[in-house]
């Protein structure tokens, strides 16, 4: 399983300023008093996996994801998240023979969204199956947000499933014979 190690966030919700974080190996708390930002960071996270959906960022579409300005600052027009990971072992897909697969996405208000591997342009798909295939996709069961524990006990048995097959790292596979199947 790949390990983030590092995040790195700029105009992205209330981190209006670049920002950089460590992520050390085991486990990471964030404290903070409520609305300091510690649901954005997740967000932040899963967003640069690939997230579709504005609503699961809180939001009504994506560009509100960038920041929206405060008091005595301006509104920005791009957000930027990358993220970086330990491929040391060699845990990440073959063509990433580098020791960090850095992974970024950017968004320009009106534009929509690109994907960076290695400071090379790659399709929003090619990065969701990079995280599916490790089993930490946006969506995984992985990343548990506020109120979703409540959501998982109401969940159609179909979502359920969806759960196991990302857990059992499956959802990579499925992922592409939709698109052979042109889906
Ligand atoms: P809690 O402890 O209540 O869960 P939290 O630390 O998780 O709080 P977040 O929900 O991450 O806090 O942060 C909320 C803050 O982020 C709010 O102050 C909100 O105004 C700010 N925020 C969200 N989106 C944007 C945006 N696009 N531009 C500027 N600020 C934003
Ligand atoms: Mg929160």
């Amino acid at each position: 399983m790949l390990q983030f190690s590092r995040l790195r966030l700029s105009g992205f919700k209330s981190f209006v300023d670049p920002a950089e974080l460590r992520i050390e190996p085991g486990m990471t708390g964030i404290v903070g008093p409520n609305g300091c930002g510690k649901s954005n960071l997740i967000e932040a996270l899963r967003w640069v996996m690939g997230e579709t959906s504005a609503r699961q960022m809180r939001g009504g579409e994506m560009d509100d994801v960038i920041f929206g300005g405060s008091a005595g600052r301006p509104a920005r027009n791009i957000a930027e998240v990358g993220v970086t990971l330990d491929n040391a072992a060699r845990t990440g897909p073959p063509q990433y023979d580098q020791d960090e697969i850095e992974v970024s996405r950017r968004i320009e208000r009106g534009n929509g969204s690109t994907y960076r591997v290695n400071s090379r342009e790659t399709r929003a798909r090619d990065v969701q199956l990079l995280f599916s295939d490790a089993a930490t996709g946006a969506r995984s069961s992985g990343l548990v947000s506020q109120g979703r524990v409540g959501a998982l006990i109401n969940a159609r048995p179909a979502d359920r499933r969806l759960l196991l097959e990302e857990a059992a790292g499956i959802a990579g596979l499925h992922a592409r014979r939709h698109e052979a199947e042109g889906r």
